[in-house]
C-alpha cells in the first residue's frame, strides 16, 4: 500500500531511504563500531537518534505523517535504537510531568543509552487491574524519603536494568487510582532481588523483582504524591500503538512469501499451493486494513487528538496479524519446526529459518497479554466505539 505523501514527507522519505542505505547494519561489520556511528551520524541529522522526542528536548519533531515515514522505512533493517523502556516509554513521563531537575538528570542518559530502564506496572494480583496495585511506599517522617516494600512481576529485562520506574499505591483512601506514585530508583541497591522467569519459547526476557525496605528520595518522585496513576495511563495508548508493528508486520510477510518460494512443496514449491498462498492472501488483507486505521489514527493525531480507542484496535489486530505470519511461518517450516528446542542447528534437509520460525511463534504468543490483554482491548472498542453505534 501507498498513500499519497506531500512534498516534504516524501524528501524526508528520500532522505531517510538514503541515510539508512549508508548507515544501517551490514553483516559482518564490527557491531560496536557501527553503533557509535550509527549514532553520531543519527544525533547529527537533528534527532534521528531519538526519533519518537519532541524537538525541545533534542528530537526530530516529527509530524505523526513524518513518524510514518520513519517506521515505515526503517521496518526492514536492523538500528541500534535499543529497549523503549527509557527512551519511548519514561521519557515522555519526565518530558510532561518531571521537574527541571529530573529532566536534566535523566534524558541525557536515556538518550545516550547509558542507563537501561525497567517498567515496575504489573503485580501479581494487578495486571489488566493495575488500580489494585499493592506495592507501598511510606514517607519517612521527616518527608525526605519513601521506604518502598511489594513485588512486581513480569517485569521485562529487569535483569539487565539499572533503573526501573514504577508505581507505588501511597494511600489506600478515596478512589483506588488517586492513591498510586510514580517513583524512580536504581535497580542494584540491597533489598532488590531478580528471579527469572523462563517464558514458553525458552526465553530470558522477563522476571519478578522483589521491593524490600527500598529508600526512595523524594526528588524522585515523577510529579505529584498520588497522581501517578495519571501520568503511567496516557502513556499506555503510546505503548499499544507501538505494540501493534504494523510496519514490521508487512516487512515480516514479505519475507514469509520470499521464505515460501524456496521450500519445496510437491513437485514445485510451496507458494505455488493454492492454500497456502489463500492464507497469505487473508493476511494481507487483513494487514492492509489495518494499515488504514492506522493512517487514520495518525490523522486524527495530526489533527491535535492524541491516540484514542483507535490504539486498542491497532493493539488487538496488530498483534493477531503477527501471530498469524508467526504461524505461517512455522507452516513453511513444517515438521522440522517441531525438532527446535532439540539442536541450534538447522535440521538435515529442512529450512534454514525452521528454529527461528518456532521461537518466534513461541514467544509471539505474550503479545495477546502484555500491553493490555487481547480481551480488554475487545471491551475498550465496545465501550469507546461499538456500542455508540447502537
Ligand atoms: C512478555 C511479557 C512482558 C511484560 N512486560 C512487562 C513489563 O515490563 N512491565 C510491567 O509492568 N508489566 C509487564 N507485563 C505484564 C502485562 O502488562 C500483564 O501481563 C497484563 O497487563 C495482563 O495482566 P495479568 O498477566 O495479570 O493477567 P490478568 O489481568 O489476570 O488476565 C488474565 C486473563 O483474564 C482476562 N481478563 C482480565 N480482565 C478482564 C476483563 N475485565 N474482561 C475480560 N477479560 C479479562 C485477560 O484478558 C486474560 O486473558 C508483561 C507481560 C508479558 C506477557
Amino acid at each position: 500500500m501507498d498513500i499519497e505523501l506531500s512534498a516534504e514527507d516524501r524528501a524526508l522519505q528520500l532522505e531517510v531511504r538514503a541515510f539508512l542505505r549508508e548507515h544501517a547494519f551490514v553483516p559482518g561489520s564490527d557491531p560496536q563500531k557501527w553503533r557509535t556511528q550509527w549514532f553520531a551520524a543519527a544525533a547529527a541529522k537533528g534527532g534521528w537518534d531519538v526519533p519518537k522526542w519532541p524537538k525541545q528536548f533534542g528530537g526530530p519533531g516529527w509530524t505523526p505523517s513524518q513518524h510514518y515515514v520513519w517506521d515505515k522505512e526503517t521496518a526492514g533493517y536492523t538500528l541500534p535504537l535499543d529497549s523503549p523502556f527509557g527512551l519511548v516509554m519514561l521519557a515522555p513521563i519526565l518530558m510532561a510531568y518531571g521537574s527541571k531537575e529530573q529532566q536534566q538528570r535523566f534524558l541525557p542518559d536515556i538518550r545516550a543509552r547509558k542507563v537501561n530502564w525497567c517498567q515496575g506496572y504489573s503485580e501479581p494480583g494487578a495486571g489488566s487491574d493495575l488500580a489494585a496495585l499493592k506495592t507501598r511506599a511510606v514517607l519517612s517522617a521527616d518527608g525526605t524519603h519513601y521506604v518502598v516494600n511489594g513485588t512486581k512481576i513480569w517485569t521485562s529485562y529487569a535483569h539487565i536494568a539499572d533503573w526501573i520506574f514504577c508505581l507505588t499505591r501511597t494511600s489506600d483512601t478515596g478512589k483506588r487510582q488517586q492513591g498510586i506514585t510514580f517513583l524512580l530508583f536504581p535497580m542494584q541497591q540491597p533489598g532488590i532481588e531478580v528471579k527469572p522467569i523462563i517464558t514458553l519459547g525458552g526465553r530470558h526476557a522477563v522476571n519478578m523483582v522483589h521491593i524490600t525496605d527500598v529508600k526512595v528520595p523524594v526528588e524522585n518522585r515523577v510529579g505529584t504524591e498520588g497522581e501517578g496513576w495519571t501520568y503511567a495511563k496516557g502513556l499506555l495508548q503510546h505503548e499499544r500503538t507501538g505494540i501493534a508493528g504494523v510496519s514490521r508486520s508487512v516487512v515480516a510477510l514479505a519475507a514469509l512469501k520470499e521464505k515460501a518460494r524456496g521450500v519445496k512443496y510437491g513437485k514445485g514449491k510451496l507458494f505455488d499451493d493454492a492454500g497456502f498462498r489463500a492464507k497469505v492472501a487473508a493476511v494481507e488483507v487483513d494487514l492492509m486494513a489495518l494499515e488504514f486505521t492506522e493512517l487514520r489514527s495518525l490523522a486524527a493525531a495530526a489533527a491535535g487528538g492524541g491516540p484514542g480507542p483507535e490504539s486498542s484496535i491497532l493493539k488487538l489486530k496488530g498483534t493477531e496479524i503477527q501471530q498469524r505470519i508467526q504461524k505461517l511461518g512455522v507452516e513453511a517450516a513444517g515438521l522440522y519446526a517441531a525438532a527446535w528446542r532439540k539442536t541450534a542447528e538447522p535440521i538435515a534437509g529442512g529450512p534454514g529459518f525452521a528454529r527461528d520460525s518456532m521461537e518466534n511463534y513461541l514467544g509471539g504468543r505474550a503479545a495477546t497479554i502484555f500491553g493490555g490483554a487481547s480481551e480488554v482491548q475487545r471491551d475498550v472498542i465496545w465501550k469507546n466505539v461499538l456500542k455508540n453505534r447502537g
